[in-house]
């Protein structure tokens, strides 16, 4: 018991300013690779100022393109998926060292929809996590519950259990290339977004889950996302969350002055 609350008097005295906020952008399956250089040419400008992380998570071929328009600015590029095996036999998958190959530094790995409609399970989505880190990738692992799970009263720990089992073999030196995404499946896509309390709430669980593992110091550095109907007109207040470090944004990152504004509540 002590330990626990000397874990949560760590984080509490921990300065949000010292994490670093990302805003990433998933366009899903959306967006041409010559909709992807045109839509990265008209957000460029737009973030160039940005005192956060920017990254765009972009379907697999539109990854040569994306790295193009990209090249010296402040946008990273990401991918969406990678299998955990190197190379072999899986059919439609791409593995993490070609990603790492074409010069992708990011990945989302455990996204709700893998989960829902691909079979990706908290055991799939820790060994894409663990091929995406020893390849040298960020993995943005994504945890999150159902509006059913949520009216059971069981996000928290359903949420500290995905986070624990998506992290199982991760080390202490990986965790610096970890982001956690909590995106509550009920928030994406659907307008519907978690209050900024709710949130905060979540996010600082998965702090708390993760100092647990690897101690204050690592909880604390580590950023923590928010994703679910984030958009231009709500992303201030979820931002400004103290355990909030910026957010995966799907829908509002298809839209330049959209994302931008985000981007630009994230850099306050
Ligand atoms: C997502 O795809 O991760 C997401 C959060 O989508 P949206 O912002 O559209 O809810």
């Amino acid at each position: 018991m002590e330990n626990e609350s000397n874990a949560k008097d760590g984080l509490q005295i921990m300065n949000k300013a010292l994490r670093q906020a990302i805003i990433a952008g998933n366009w899903k399956m959306n967006n041409t690779p010559a909709q992807a250089a045109s839509l990265i040419n008209e957000m460029k400008p737009l973030v160039a100022d940005a005192d956060c992380g920017v990254v765009l998570c972009v379907p697999f071929v539109d990854i040569p393109a994306a790295l193009e328009a990209a090249k010296g600015s402040n946008i990273k590029i990401g991918a969406q998926n990678c299998h955990f095996e190197a190379s072999g036999a899986f059919t439609g998958e791409i593995s993490a060292p070609m990603l790492k190959d074409m010069g992708v530094e990011y990945v989302i790995v455990g996204h709700s929809e893998r989960r829902t409609y691909f079979g990706d399970t908290d055991i799939t989505v820790n060994k894409r996590a663990r091929a995406a880190l020893e390849n040298g990738l960020t993995a943005i692992i994504c945890v999150g519950e159902t509006l059913e799970q949520r009216e059971q009263g069981i996000t928290d720990e359903l949420v500290a259990l995905q986070t624990k089992i998506a992290l199982q073999g991760v080390t202490a030196d990986q965790m610096k290339k970890v982001i956690i995404a909590y995106e509550p499946v009920w928030a994406i896509g659907t307008g519907r977004t978690a209050t900024a309390e709710q949130a905060n709430e979540v996010c600082y669980v998965i702090r708390e889950t993760i100092s647990e593992l690897y101690g204050c110091k690592t909880g604390n550095a580590v950023t923590i996302q928010y994703g679910g109907s984030m958009n231009a007109k709500n992303a201030d207040e979820l931002v400004a969350q103290p355990d909030v470090d910026g957010g995966l944004i799907g829908g509002a990152s298809l839209k330049a002055e959209d994302f931008s504004v985000i981007v630009k509540a994230a850099s306050k």
